[in-house]
């Protein structure tokens, strides 16, 4: 029985082999960071934002996935990879730069081009050229959108300065020029109930979302969150608590929705605590193992799959 749907196994399906994801890392910002929305970004967001095992900003794009794409060819024999647009919002910059960036991925071996963004920073003008980019060249164009919850009391109190409706509008206008569409979440959020957890899912499902990346609620330092956190102003939840969010999540998830991550990794010296102090990997291991011994599986609480 298949469990959950492995991301991974769905680009071999989609590739015919395995496929691998180069971060890409640019000087950027983000509305929410730079004043435009508000000055302090989400509460959990740090200086580097996502994009830790990213290469140095200052090595052009071409020289970021040449380098990545050596290594990890070298190391795994891989042949087919994805440029990805990680940190920050990669849609947060002049249109004629965002479509530079973008042609500067047409390498070969390159397959797919994925964008990260925000909800509310992505326009026709972006999606117009991603279209013209995608038949110009022949690669495949996803997008990532935060949403984290669908809360929107929640999203008020991570500062994410957008509601529900701005994610619900985004994933629609990607989704009428076909590209993909993976949404990450937070599935440990304290201000978060398990019936929120839930209701993500189903919103996920109703949207018919292609894929989700699952984190754990991390604490880095010299963020608001770690300043409520040495204060005693926030109650972290526990690993156990996680993996029961984790596996309600997945049971109210259309099956059809590819699973990216089941937790995220952080690094260890940026953080004052994450993933609970324990190895992602083990994390991992036991929602599977629970999900295995218990015959359940993705999408097996979902009314909304037909
Ligand atoms: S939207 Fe993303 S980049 Fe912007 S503040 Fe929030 S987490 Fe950071």
């Amino acid at each position: 029985m298949k469990i959950y749907n492995i991301y991974s196994e769905s680009l071999k399906e989609k590739y015919g082999e395995k496929v691998y994801k180069l971060p890409i890392n640019l000087p950027l910002t983000c509305p929410n960071r730079d004043g435009t929305l508000e000055k302090g970004g989400c509460i959990f967001c740090g200086e580097t934002a996502a994009g830790f095992e990213s290469l140095p900003c200052k090595m052009s794009i071409k020289e970021q996935l040449e380098k990545n794409m050596k290594y990890i060819g070298a190391h795994y024999g891989a042949k087919k990879f994805i440029a990805f647009f990680q940190n920050f919002t990669n849609t947060y910059l002049s249109i004629e730069r965002f479509e530079k960036n973008l042609y500067e991925t047409a390498l070969p071996h390159i397959v797919e081009t994925c964008i990260s963004t925000r909800p509310d920073c992505i326009t026709e003008q972006h999606l117009n050229i991603m279209k013209k980019f995608s038949s110009d060249t022949g690669i495949n164009i996803s997008v990532e959108i935060g949403l984290q919850t669908a809360n929107i009391h929640t999203l008020k109190t991570i500062n994410r300065c957008h509601g529900l409706a701005e994610f619900i509008y985004a994933v629609n206008a990607v989704h009428s020029y076909g590209f993909p569409v993976c949404a990450h979440v937070i599935i440990d959020l304290p201000w978060d109930s398990d019936e929120d957890v839930r209701e993500t899912a189903r919103i996920l499902t109703a949207l018919k979302i292609e894929g989700a990346k699952m984190h754990s609620l991390y604490v880095v330092k010299g963020t608001v969150l770690a300043d409520m956190y040495e204060k005693g102003d926030v109650q972290l939840l526990s690993k156990d608590d996680y993996i029961r969010r984790a596996i309600l999540f997945l049971r109210n998830l259309s099956p059809c929705c590819a699973i990216e991550r089941l937790i995220g990794r952080a690094p260890k010296k940026d953080t004052l605590i994450a993933n609970f102090n324990i190895s992602w990997w083990k994390i991992k291991e036991e929602i599977e193992s629970i999900m295995e011994k218990g015959a359940i599986c993705q999408g097996d609480c979902s009314k909304l799959c037909i």
